[in-house]
């Protein structure tokens, strides 16, 4: 008999978990609480800049094999681009001063060894102080782990935890924040090449995605918010909709719940998660580009 998935939430979760399931057999059904599609990675028409914008700047890294094989069964793969150098330019806002953070393009971090490479101002030693952050547990914070001031923390570290971790790095996950430099900085420049999605998130992650499902006998559909979960002897056996609609499982359904910690913690009571949470904030406006 035809297995099914059903997989709560259409964000970049739901339906990454949902390409996975679709290609081991499964046929797979997604249903997204709002009136769109992507979550927290989408895209959308904004009527004050009359364009079709990203709900905010992702940037992606090279070293993130598990974005790009997803793009690629998906068929988009071409649509994450960038510059083919992993070439950062920099400016101190205080001073104006400028610089240029090539990391090359090899598998080792070597501009750390040249002084004309590195960040300015900072030495070998700057470098080797942050080791202790490559294998620090994740219940430690950056803070208990690695001194947060001096040039390199202000010029590089800061600005870099900060982007992908979300918080002030002294307060943020000193485990996240090693897996980010053991992932991308230490894997040298062929790790780091900036990559965005060239025709809009939702163009390139999402609309694609729902295609393949439904290419594959799924289904994706909003305005389905999962209330309540029927459970029996240990599993889930049928799922709750909004408007008192129901599914029930069969035994060798599965439920993928791909929903933010909160809704999670409410579907599953004793689920334990996160309860702090900080927002992003985002200023979007339109120019036109100068020439060249
Ligand atoms: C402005 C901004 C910039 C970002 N930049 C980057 C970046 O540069 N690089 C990067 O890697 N990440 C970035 N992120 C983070 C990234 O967007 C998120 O980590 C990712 O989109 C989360 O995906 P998700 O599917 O786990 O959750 P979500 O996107 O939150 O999706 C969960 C979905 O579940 C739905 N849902 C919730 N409850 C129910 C329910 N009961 N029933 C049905 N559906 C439900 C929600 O409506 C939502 O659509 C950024 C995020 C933002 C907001």
């Amino acid at each position: 008999m035809n297995k099914i998935a059903h997989i709560i939430g259409a964000g970049i979760s739901g339906l990454s978990a949902g390409v996975r399931l679709a290609n081991a057999g499964y046929t797979v059904h997604v249903h997204e609480a709002t009136q769109q599609l992507g979550g927290r990675c989408r895209s959308y028409y904004d009527a004050a800049t009359d364009l079709v914008i990203d709900n905010g700047n992702h940037l992606l890294l090279s070293a993130n094999h598990h974005v790009l094989a997803y793009a690629r069964v998906i068929g988009s793969e071409a649509g994450l681009v960038g510059p083919k150098d992993a070439q950062f330019a920099f400016v101190d806002i205080r001073t104006g001063q400028r610089w240029l953070l090539d990391l090359g393009s090899g598998r080792l971090p070597l501009w750390v060894f040249d002084e004309s490479r590195r960040v300015p101002d900072t030495t070998l030693g700057d470098y080797l102080a942050l080791s202790p952050l490559i294998w620090a547990g994740t219940a430690k914070t950056i803070g208990d782990t690695i001194p947060c001031k001096g040039t390199l923390y202000d010029r590089l570290v800061q600005p870099l935890l900060l982007a992908a971790l979300n918080c002030d790095p002294p307060e943020g996950s000193a485990g996240l924040a090693g897996a980010i430099v053991r992932e991308t900085l230490l894997a040298g420049g062929q790790a780091c090449r900036p990559l965005i999605a060239r025709d809009g998130l939702s163009g390139v992650l999402i609309d694609p995605a729902v295609k393949f499902l439904e290419g594959k006998g799924g289904s994706v559909r909003i305005g389905r918010e999962l209330r309540s979960l029927d459970q029996a002897a240990g599993r889930v056996t049928g799922l709750r909709f909004g408007g008192d609609e129901t599914v029930a499982l069969g035994p060798d359904d599965v439920v993928v719940l791909a929903v933010p910690p909160r809704p999670a913690m409410a579907l599953l009571p004793g689920l334990t998660g996160p309860t702090k949470f900080r927002a992003i904030v985002n200023a979007h406006f339109r120019i036109t580009p100068p020439k060249g």
